[in-house]
């Protein structure tokens, strides 16, 4: 089960501060922060606040979930984190780098080389290889791909012997597996997911989530994903509850059972 395999898995993993409520600590040991940010669509009296002054420090290499009921801000947040959409104030920092201050061509290079996504939708590209869509970022960065490197994560993600292969010859667990290792390729400062497991059966969920918790604890990746989904949400070593655009709770070493809860009572599934 989910709990005995995420604390069996967090054994190794040396102490860390995986509450990620402190807001300001900044500095080396924070992926990525935000100050003060806020969101709204539209203008004027049409204005729609989506996220209401979000203060929040995600320690690297710690693995967080987003959840929240509908509406209540969480793609929102993950865009405004991962520099694919601008808040309307406040101050988003990626690895050092404060997004909201770069030009959309300096933002659109820093998603590529130093932002990892994972969609619920895989968006591999299907004419190419396996190894081909893994290794595009770096190829669309100028960079050349280190051997050592990609055989690594191919081999983490489970892949090795098939990446001759194309995405119309895999499963959707596999498909999903290859969009990790793509997104894990350029080692950047964080890993963003949308719903990862949304498209997968529980199995493959699982397989998916244990992966995902690796990276973490083998690789010292950092994790970001939003799900509605309490069962994948303890696989992380902390979760962040939105509600009508606040961070409204934090959940350290959370188990499905609590999550459950605490999003019972936060209206989600009433
Ligand atoms: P969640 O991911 O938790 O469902 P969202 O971040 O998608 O929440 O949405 C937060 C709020 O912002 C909602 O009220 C939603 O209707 C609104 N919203 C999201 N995207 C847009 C948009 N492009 N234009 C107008 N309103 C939006």
């Amino acid at each position: 089960m989910p709990k005995n395999f995420a604390s069996a898995d967090r054994a190794p993993v040396v102490a860390r501060s995986a509450h990620p409520t402190v807001p300001r600590t900044g500095g080396a040991d924070t992926a990525v922060r935000l100050d003060a940010v806020t969101k709204a669509y539209g203008r004027g009296e049409n204005a729609v606040p989506a996220l209401r002054g979000i203060d929040i420090a995600i320690p690297r290499g710690s693995f967080t979930a987003v959840m929240g009921p509908s509406g209540s801000g969480k793609s929102t947040f993950l865009h405004c984190a991962a520099g694919l959409d601008r808040p309307s104030s406040g101050t988003v920092v990626l690895g050092g780098q404060e997004l909201t201050a770069l030009g959309e061509t300096a933002l659109t290079r820093l998603r590529r080389d130093r932002i990892g996504f994972v969609f619920q939708t895989y968006n591999l590209i299907p004419s190419l290889t396996v190894e081909q869509n893994i290794t595009l970022p770096l190829r669309l960065a100028g960079r050349s791909a280190d051997a050592a490197w990609l055989a690594r994560i191919t081999d983490q993600v489970g892949l090795t012997g098939r990446t001759g292969r194309r995405p119309g010859e895999l499963s959707g667990g596999q498909q999903q597996r290859v969009a990790i290792a793509r997104a894990l390729v350029t080692r950047p400062e964080v890993v963003f997911g949308d719903e990862p497991t949304g498209a997968l059966d529980t199995m493959t969920a699982k397989e998916v989530l244990g992966l995902l918790r690796r990276t973490v604890d083998e690789l010292g990746q950092t994790v970001v994903m939003v799900t509605h989904d309490p069962v994948a949400a303890a696989y992380a070593d902390a979760v962040l509850f939105l509600a009508d655009g606040r961070i409204v709770d934090s959940m350290a070493e959370p188990t499905v059972e609590r999550v459950a809860d605490r999003m019972s009572r936060l209206g989600a599934w009433a």
